[in-house]
């Protein structure tokens, strides 16, 4: 094995490339089996290491790696057909899914629009929100206003809303933002006994600043689109749930559709099954992807209410009534057949709201554990904050990480951890067990102790 795993990783150098890195930068390690909570990952130098891995494959993998649900439902719908265009034609898979949707969304959202990733379902309602606009009769709102440290994907659109600073605009300037901006929300902790905790003076000039920012700009702006209480890969920032309630006013204020970008945050991982049940707010255009196929393929939706869809169907814009995008993977039979599978196992029989629904225990159990867990890495001289919301775990320290260092000391330690900027943070399967947990939260501890000072 090796061998092979030394040649795999040299093959791979300058061959492949992986995200956010250059050509050359290669793998430090392959995997060669995955089960449950655990990958096995070789290193090249004869050493095999089988991880916990906090990453849950980025927020996706919630049920485990070969979850017998899962693998049956993708054998199953491989024995009747894997793919079949979706232009014109329909299959149960789809229907479905969608069905399962909207009966677990939030709100209103009734109708469901199947992309082939997270960035391309931001696309798409960017898309929606300017042709509902355009049959509104507002053609000339083009812009979109977004929170600072926000992350939305990587495409040209999504892209644009993502942080300003932090994100690739810079990189890719001469092709033009062109969006609006609020400031990032104030920082908010939830407590274990379930309160948050935040500067409420903080909050109200952020409210008054956002108000003014959203009117002065009002004639142009389509809509509002934002990460619902945690921001996630543009600084695992967690806000108070209120912000959501201001914007939804200013959306309605303004006539700006409140899109809300669920696809790290739903299926439960913030302790909702969508975030933005933590302020009781409807939105009219919703993104799910990441996690809703349990992590086995590639899938996301776009939803929205009936309103938005009744006003695009009167075909008042100048594109008529239909919704211009079709990618040729929409509504994948074989990842819709998962898809369906994996929200079963997060519903259980009573259905995803009820509060017997296996995700609640789930990620409930992963809150205290993470807590309990992580709490030793605040004495740790390198860490400025430790904090948890749902199955979501993060040490943020007063440097920026020194990623390659901390991953191989979690990783003899048992944990496979993906940091970034000043965070090492952890979002693992929900069905991590309490031991795993523990083992996960003495790996970071022990990594960043003996990487950033303990
Ligand atoms: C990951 C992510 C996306 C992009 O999804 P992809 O499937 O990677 O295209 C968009 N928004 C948020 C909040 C995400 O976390």
């Amino acid at each position: 094995m090796s061998v092979d795993t030394m040649d795999l990783l040299a093959r791979d150098s300058g061959l492949l490339w992986h995200p956010y890195a250059s050509l050359d930068a290669g793998a430090r390690y392959s995997v060669s089996a995955a089960r449950g909570s655990r990958i096995t990952l070789e290193d090249g130098q004869g050493g095999s290491h089988e991880v916990i891995d906090g990453m849950a494959s980025w927020w996706s993998m919630v049920h485990g790696y070969r979850n017998p649900a899962l693998d049956a439902a993708a054998h199953a719908q491989i024995d009747r057909f894997s793919h079949v265009m979706f232009g014109g034609l329909t299959h149960e898979p789809a229907v479905e899914l969608a069905e399962r949707l909207v009966a677990m969304a939030p709100g209103d959202l009734q109708h469901v629009f199947l992309a082939d990733s997270g960035s391309i379902s931001v696309e798409v309602a960017l898309k929606l929100a300017l042709q509902y606009q355009d049959a509104s009769g507002k053609p000339e709102r083009q812009r979109f206003l977004a929170l600072r440290g926000g992350y939305h994907g990587d495409t040209f659109a999504a892209m644009s809303i993502c942080d300003p600073v932090d994100g690739m605009h810079a990189a890719f300037a001469p092709l033009g933002s062109r969006q609006v901006f609020l400031p990032r929300p104030p920082a908010a902790r939830h407590t274990g006994s379930g309160d948050w905790e935040f500067d409420a003076e903080e909050l109200e000039r952020w409210e008054a600043e956002a108000r003014s920012i959203a009117a002065e700009h009002a004639g142009e702006l389509a809509g509002i689109v934002c990460e619902p209480v945690l921001q996630g890969a543009g600084g695992m920032h967690i806000y108070p749930p209120r912000v959501l309630n201001v914007l939804r006013e200013i959306a309605d204020r303004h006539e700006l559709l409140l899109i809300v970008d669920e696809i790290a945050t739903g299926f439960g991982r913030t302790g909702k099954l969508f975030a933005v049940e933590w302020a009781g707010v409807e939105p009219d255009v919703m993104c799910v992807g990441k996690a809703l196929t349990g992590g086995y393929l590639s899938l996301a939706a776009m939803m929205c209410t009936p309103k938005v869809a009744r006003a695009m169907g009167s075909g008042g814009g100048s594109s008529g009534s239909a919704l211009l995008h079709g990618p040729t993977f929409m509504g994948n039979p074989l990842a819709c057949a998962v898809a369906c599978a994996s929200l079963d196992l997060l519903a259980g029989p009573d259905g995803a709201g009820s509060g017997s629904a296996p995700w609640r225990a789930q990620v409930a159990r992963l809150e205290r554990g993470l807590r309990t867990a992580l709490e030793p890495a605040r004495e740790l001289a390198g860490v400025k904050d430790v904090r948890v919301l749902g199955g979501v775990g993060v040490i943020q320290l007063h440097e920026p990480v020194r990623v390659a260092e901390v991953t191989r000391v979690a990783v003899e330690h048992g944990a496979w951890v993906r940091p970034f900027r000043d965070l090492v943070y952890v979002m693992p399967p929900y069905i991590c067990t309490d031991d795993e947990l523990r083992v996960l939260g003495s790996a970071l501890t022990e990594a960043v102790g003996a990487v950033h000072g303990a």
